[in-house]
């Protein structure tokens, strides 16, 4: 069996006035259309949803984080459990994200080595070492469809100096991801595909080096990392759009980490087809709602006697059958059911918001999308 077995990427279209793509992913798990929004499931799990609530928003595809679930539960219990699609009764696409971001930003005492990075564990101070080996390892275990290179992401103040020797590290370790990818057998019968991350920080001819140098992998897609990390949002875009300039049009575009529907619709312009980021359920969980005229923070007075829907034009849940004025009395009288209603309804709305870019990509009409997606943003 090929290490990617039941993987393939379609570019579908491209739309006739940006570089938006529509494309869709074929996986063991089921297909992906893209642009596609992926929510995260840090632990095994999205924050508060059931795997039927999130297939009912729309969810196509989840994330996992290696770093978390190797902590905890540990990788042996999710072999014991047959992966993570079964451990998490989630059966569609899942991806898993190397590890390589949380070891540099959330551990405490870390260093790196010739091998790898040691680093101390975030929740009993134990230490650890990664390795682009072991890393595949534990994704292997872990069991994902799409699986992450291990990268070191330098900081977003990181010199020019530090990110050029970091982008060696990187080149380095996706080298060494890829061999050990291909020389073992995936573990429950069916493929994964390794996705390389091109880093460089803020410095375009750093993130023109790290992207070619992974490009000569041929690796079945790449992300963009290290970005959406503190840094202006034109710099995230000038970013992005200078690395999707050079990745190849046959390999799906992964923007790690981004965003907000702005940075979303934005990347989506220059060519990115895949996202992930916690803010629809760590911002819900604060009552901050996302709608098609921008955010709302229901805990606001305003909403008191507001009994409309979150957001009028939106199918989810939460906006059939709640209003604004009742989720905001859950939020005020601390019931965990407003945190479930406003994650819920924020992550229909990402998904909502990438379905009509797909519609609009399909029909060449996406410029024009975009123009009325900002002018109903200004409406609020
Ligand atoms: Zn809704």
């Amino acid at each position: 069996m090929s290490a990617a077995q039941g993987f393939e990427f379609t570019l579908l279209h491209t739309d006739a006035h940006s570089a938006a793509r529509r494309g869709r992913i074929q996986t063991a798990h089921g297909t992906i259309e893209t642009p596609v929004f992926m929510p995260v499931g840090t632990q095994g799990t999205v924050k508060s949803l059931s795997p039927d609530e999130l297939r009912d928003t729309g969810s196509q595809i989840i994330l996992g984080n290696t770093y978390h679930l190797y902590l905890r539960p540990g990788t042996a219990l999710l072999q014991q459990a047959g992966g993570l699609h079964r451990f998490a009764n989630w059966p569609g696409p899942i991806l898993t994200d190397s590890g390589g971001y949380q070891v540099f930003s959330l551990s405490g005492l870390r260093k790196i080595h010739e091998d790898g990075v040691r680093f101390q564990s975030h929740i009993d101070g134990s230490y650890h070492d990664f390795t682009p080996e072991n890393v595949m390892d534990m994704q292997r275990l872990i069991g994902a469809d799409i699986i992450m290179a291990f990268d070191e992401c330098p900081p977003h103040t990181a010199t020019e100096p530090y990110v050029a020797r970091s982008n060696e590290i990187t080149r380095k370790w996706a080298h060494r991801c890829r061999e050990a990818w291909l020389a073992k057998e995936p573990a429950y019968g069916y493929g994964q595909a390794l996705f390389g991350i091109v880093q460089g920080g803020v410095f375009p001819h750093l993130r023109r080096e790290s992207a070619h140098q992974l490009i000569e992998l041929d690796l079945p897609g790449y992300a963009i990392g290290g970005l959406s990390v503190g840094e202006p949002a034109p710099v995230m875009y000038e970013m992005t759009g200078v690395v999707t300039g050079i990745l190849p049009a046959d390999k799906p575009r992964y923007l790690m980490g981004v965003g907000k529907p702005e940075n979303m619709v934005e990347a989506v312009a220059l060519g990115v087809d895949m996202f992930d980021c916690v803010i629809p359920t760590r911002n819900g969980r604060r009552g901050q709602a996302f709608t098609w005229q921008g955010t709302i923070n229901l805990r606001n007075a305003r909403f008191r006697d507001d009994f409309s829907p979150i957001d009028a034009d939106c199918p989810c849940y939460a906006c059939a059958n709640f209003s604004r004025a009742y989720i905001r009395h859950l939020l005020q009288a601390g019931e965990l059911f407003a945190l479930r209603l406003v994650s819920l309804h924020n992550i229909a709305f990402f998904h909502q918001l990438m379905q009509a870019m797909r519609e609009a990509i399909e029909q060449d009409r996406f410029a024009q999308w975009k123009r009325d997606f900002y002018a109903g943003l200004e409406q609020k």
